[in-house]
């Protein structure tokens, strides 16, 4: 069974429908990039799939939307929990302004993950390993998050995501803030994380799409227009 299935999605702001009636599975362990030009809609279809659109006022959400058949909008669980079990990586790094540690930490311990500091150090060191930053931070873990690099910084916003066991990851842009060595930290960072998570990405960028994703999807004014298997579509007939 798919991780999600979508059914005639539709997203409007106040009485522009920004999202058109929009039916996709996305697969288990699948890397699903979404392209299109700057205002098709990418950003907010990203953000409907944990109900980041919700703080919004104007925005609605219809349809049905379903993460393992169960209806996100219609669910009586805690939107926290929802967005736990599917994490978000943002354009822009935005670690907190507080230590490496406590910035992977904070998740793990609002959601009661670990109930000793040795767990909480396990959690911590796991996380940064899996974001291939454990070898470049684990001598300065009290370090604030913020000195680090820009490439450094979205390594520790995917940790921190990892951090309380997500099923599936959203990256809105995940490399478009860094430069091309960063880039392909991160771009090999998500190949190696399909085998154990889910992944959606927002990017603007074909050839990304083409490096990182097994199905690509494009937006065009809203619409779904095409979703293919990348290398079918990148690849000459
Ligand atoms: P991007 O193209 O990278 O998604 P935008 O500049 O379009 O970035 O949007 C940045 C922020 O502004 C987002 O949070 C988005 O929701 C908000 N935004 C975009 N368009 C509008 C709009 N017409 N009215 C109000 N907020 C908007
Ligand atoms: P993309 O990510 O592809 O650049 P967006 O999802 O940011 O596209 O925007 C899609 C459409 O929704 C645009 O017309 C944008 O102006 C509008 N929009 C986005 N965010 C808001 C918002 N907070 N309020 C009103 N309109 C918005």
């Amino acid at each position: 069974s798919p991780k999600f299935k979508l059914r005639n999605v539709s997203v409007s702001y106040g009485n522009d429908r920004a999202i058109k009636d929009i039916s996709l599975d996305i697969r288990r362990n699948e890397v699903i990039s979404f392209i299109g030009p700057s205002g098709c809609g990418k950003t907010t279809f990203l953000r409907c799939l944990n109900r980041m659109n919700d703080s919004i006022e104007i925005c609605r959400v219809t349809g049905k939307l379903m993460l393992d058949g169960e209806d996100i909008y219609q669910s009586k669980k805690d939107v926290v929990e929802l967005r736990a079990r599917v994490g978000m990586v943002f354009q822009k790094p935005n670690p907190f302004p507080k230590s490496i540690y406590d910035n992977v930490a904070y998740g793990p311990k609002i959601h009661g993950l670990a109930n000793r500091k040795s767990e909480l150090d396990e959690i911590v060191e796991n996380s940064l390993r899996k974001a291939g930053l454990w070898d470049e931070v684990k001598d300065r873990l009290d370090a604030v998050a913020t000195g680090m690099s820009g490439g450094q910084q979205q390594r520790l916003c995917i940790a921190r995501a990892i951090a309380v066991s997500p099923e599936v990851i959203l990256m809105d842009e995940p490399c478009s803030a860094l430069d091309p060595i960063a880039t392909a930290k991160v771009e090999e960072l998500i190949s190696e994380m399909s085998e154990s998570y889910t992944i959606v990405i927002v990017t603007h960028s074909m050839q990304q799409a083409a490096r990182v994703s097994h199905r690509t999807a494009y937006f065009h004014m809203g619409h779904l227009v095409e979703v293919n298997e990348t290398n079918k579509v990148f690849t000459a007939p």
